[in-house]
């Protein structure tokens, strides 16, 4: 553990495993499900994605106005009148969060935040997919429109359905690892970026905090981009 920061003893080797655990599942979901996956992200679910998105960027973004925001954004249909995902009509529009996060540090800050049809919603929210697939056991109805869904965004064809299935194992496993790591949550890109309307911002924005000097450098929270590739890597 060379590179570890400041390890306090306390299962800094936990905390490794469980990072080099999470990089491989992360690697295989990404194979199983490159555009549309089921979400790991170990918060609570239940609260309709947007009540919840709102829910939890107001409490990260406090006094923001991520709700006010998130209302406007929806009524002019975001950055498009499409769903972010697969480009398809935004029926039952609802906010997906994609989380980073940062084993070292204990802690998860939303990376993006996309505007969605009900349909990849449905397949991002892990905890109510499992629940109707393995209540649709005769996946006749809705089990198979989620099917058909998930292969079609990302690009599999019909003779491909078990990849839904190993898709969720495997975001289920990042969860409950996820969730046993208790990660706090913390903000994520300042927030207007965060819902901004390039859809793929990624971390390269990094000229905001890049001018500051490097000695500053771990700030609480502010920008925790870049991060990603640093984790210490362990040969399994
Ligand atoms: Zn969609």
């Amino acid at each position: 553990m060379g590179k570890a920061m400041g390890g306090e003893g306390d299962g800094s080797g936990a905390a490794a495993d469980a990072a080099s655990a999470l990089v491989k599942l992360r690697s295989a979901l990404q194979g199983l499900a490159p555009k549309l996956c089921p979400s790991p992200a170990p918060i609570a679910h239940g609260t309709p994605g947007a009540a919840l998105t709102a829910e939890l960027l107001e409490r990260l973004y406090k006094g923001e106005g991520a709700r006010g925001r998130l209302d406007k954004l929806l009524k002019t249909g975001g950055s498009s009148a499409s769903c972010q995902l697969c480009s398809g009509a935004l029926q039952q529009p609802s906010w997906s969060l994609d989380w980073e996060v940062d084993v070292a540090k204990r802690r998860m800050s939303p990376s993006r935040c996309q505007l969605l049809c009900g349909a990849c919603a449905g397949i991002r929210d892990l905890p109510a997919l499992i629940k109707r697939l393995s209540f649709d056991q005769d996946a006749a109805a809705s089990g198979s429109e989620v099917l058909r869904h998930f292969l079609a965004v990302n690009g599999h064809d019909a003779a491909e359905a078990h990849l839904l299935q190993d898709a969720v194992s495997v975001a289920h496993a990042m969860l409950v690892i996820q969730k046993e790591l208790r990660l706090a949550l913390a903000r994520g890109p300042p927030l207007q970026e965060l819902l901004g309307d390039s859809g793929d911002s990624n971390d390269s924005k990094g000229s905001l905090a890049g001018k500051r000097g490097r000695d500053e450098s771990e700030v609480d929270g502010k920008v925790v981009s870049g991060t990603k590739n640093k984790k210490v890597k362990k040969k399994a």
